[in-house]
């Protein structure tokens, strides 16, 4: 920069850095216990006691019976003694203990290298039972910038009238039709009318009183046929028939109405992902039944479902009913995972036994959500991480159990040979050393085994191009 002026603006700083909130989240989730691991920490629990008594009994039956069972009687005491601490020793709770959390941590991590970030082993071992995945149309299988298709002013007004005052009423609002559509208004360079009284009804539209240049105020409402109604006021018949074909072009219609009049529609269309069928087709594939949960007219979901091969839709659901909806799903004994962008389904991502949010959503979303898929500016298919998430789960759950059956197995098999099981006839016994060393195998194999999802898993990263 040699001599001239460098300004530089820090957004956030310290702690407040998305960094920072990463690492303190993949902590956080390192931390946090699977269920699957209460039952393996309560089991060598009890095994602990359990090893105690074997070698207790151990030393008790060999002190007594250990003459007859060798035909021998010099230093039988010692042998039931060392055969008691072979026992103490050879046994390993630990790889019991080690076998979910190095798992669960290898896991995480390997999620994380990919972004996926998962808030914790309960997250994951609840992923690898969904058996139902409901998308949010707006914002997660669309890209979340709708633009301005069509427009169908009534009576005297202009195109440009109904882009200025649904403008100037959105300018209160964060959906992302209003983003569209002031956007619209901004390309066209319109002036934006002094407004206020501003009301946003989630799940229907928006009003605001208006305050136009030399004509009287006014009031504006812009929204679905659903916030009219409400309103009271009529949608004219051609405008109804024109909105059946809109919609059954998966467009969302918005109407707007002056006072109690209604005095047109516009018509806007959101692209899908890129990614969006392949990922609803590579889900379908992996067993799950896919669904569309959205606030959007039936019409408009139903053509959206249609290009992705979605048979199970539910439309016109207001913001609050969505949560309902999954715990519904959840009542007939689904494991229900329900993947958003935050704007109006945060209660149905804490609702859901996993949710899944869009890193690109809101706070709340990222908050609630027990999985967030991150994006990168390189980002071409988020969605993507879906399956990559549930295959993780998968995997890794097979991997605890393995982790679980061998370190049980392990246990099994040679505490009775430390015991002496095999002495009297085939002389075979553990010094205290041979015993620490296999006690400690058993943990190396149990570690390495965990460490093997690394294989499966690092592959290449789940969105598009590095
Ligand atoms: P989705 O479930 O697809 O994310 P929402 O619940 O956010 O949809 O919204 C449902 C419908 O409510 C929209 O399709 C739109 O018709 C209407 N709506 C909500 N907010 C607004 C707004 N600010 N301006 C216009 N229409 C709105
Ligand atoms: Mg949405």
């Amino acid at each position: 920069n040699q001599g001239a002026m460098l300004a530089v603006a820090v957004e956030q700083v310290g702690t407040d850095t998305t960094l920072a909130k990463i690492t303190s989240a993949v902590e956080a989730a390192q931390s946090r216990k699977a269920p699957i691991q209460r039952l393996a920490d309560q089991l060598s629990g009890y095994f602990a006691y359990g090893v105690m008594a074997i070698a207790l009994l151990t030393f008790s039956l060999w002190s007594i019976w250990g003459e007859t069972w060798l035909g021998s009687e010099s230093g039988v005491s010692l042998l039931s003694l060392k055969l008691a601490i072979a026992v103490l020793v050879v046994a390993c709770p630990c790889a019991l203990g080690l076998a979910t959390p190095t798992a669960i941590l290898v896991a995480t991590s390997l999620g994380a290298e990919q972004g996926l970030l998962i808030k914790g082993g309960d997250s994951l071992e609840a992923a690898h039972r969904v058996d139902t995945i409901v998308f949010d149309k707006t914002g997660t299988l669309t890209q979340g910038c709708p633009q301005i298709i069509d427009h169908y002013p009534l009576e005297d007004w202009t195109k440009t009238d109904l882009i200025q005052l649904a403008a100037s009423v959105e300018q209160g609002s964060q959906h992302p039709l209003a983003t569209a559509i002031l956007k619209a208004a901004e390309q066209e360079a319109l002036e934006l009318w002094p407004a206020g009284e501003f009301t946003n009804m989630p799940g229907y539209g928006a009003s605001a009183e208006l305050y136009p240049p030399h004509r009287p105020p006014c009031i504006c409402r812009v929204g679905n046929a659903r916030w009219l109604a409400q309103s009271g006021i009529a949608i004219p018949a051609t405008l109804e028939t024109l909105t059946e074909t809109l919609a059954a072009e998966g467009k969302t219609v918005i109407y707007l109405a002056l006072n109690r009049a209604c005095i047109g529609l516009l018509s806007l269309s959101d692209p899908l992902r890129p990614e969006a069928a392949q990922t609803v087709k590579h889900l379908q594939d992996l067993g799950l039944n896919v669904v569309l949960l959205t606030g959007d007219q039936p019409a408009a979901a139903a053509a959206i479902a249609r290009q992705l091969a979605i048979t199970d839709v539910i439309a016109q659901v207001l913001p609050a009913n969505k949560a309902v909806e999954i715990a519904q799903r959840q009542a007939q004994n689904h494991c229900v995972a329900m993947v958003g962008d935050g704007i109006n389904d945060a209660p149905a991502l804490a609702q859901a036994d996993v949710g899944i949010a869009l890193g690109s959503g809101t706070d709340v979303a990222l908050e609630t959500a027990d999985i967030i898929l991150l994006s990168s500016p390189t980002a071409t298919a988020t969605l993507g991480g879906i399956e990559a998430v549930l295959r993780l789960s998968r995997a890794t759950f097979a991997k605890i159990r393995q982790n679980l059956i061998w370190a049980l197995g392990y246990n099994g098999l040679l505490i009775p040979i430390a015991a002496g099981l095999l002495l009297p006839k085939w002389g075979i016994l553990f010094s205290p050393p041979m015993a620490g060393a296999l006690m400690a195998f058993s943990s190396v194999i149990v570690v390495t085994n965990s460490l093997l999802l690394r294989d499966r898993f690092s592959g290449p990263r789940h969105y598009g191009k590095n």
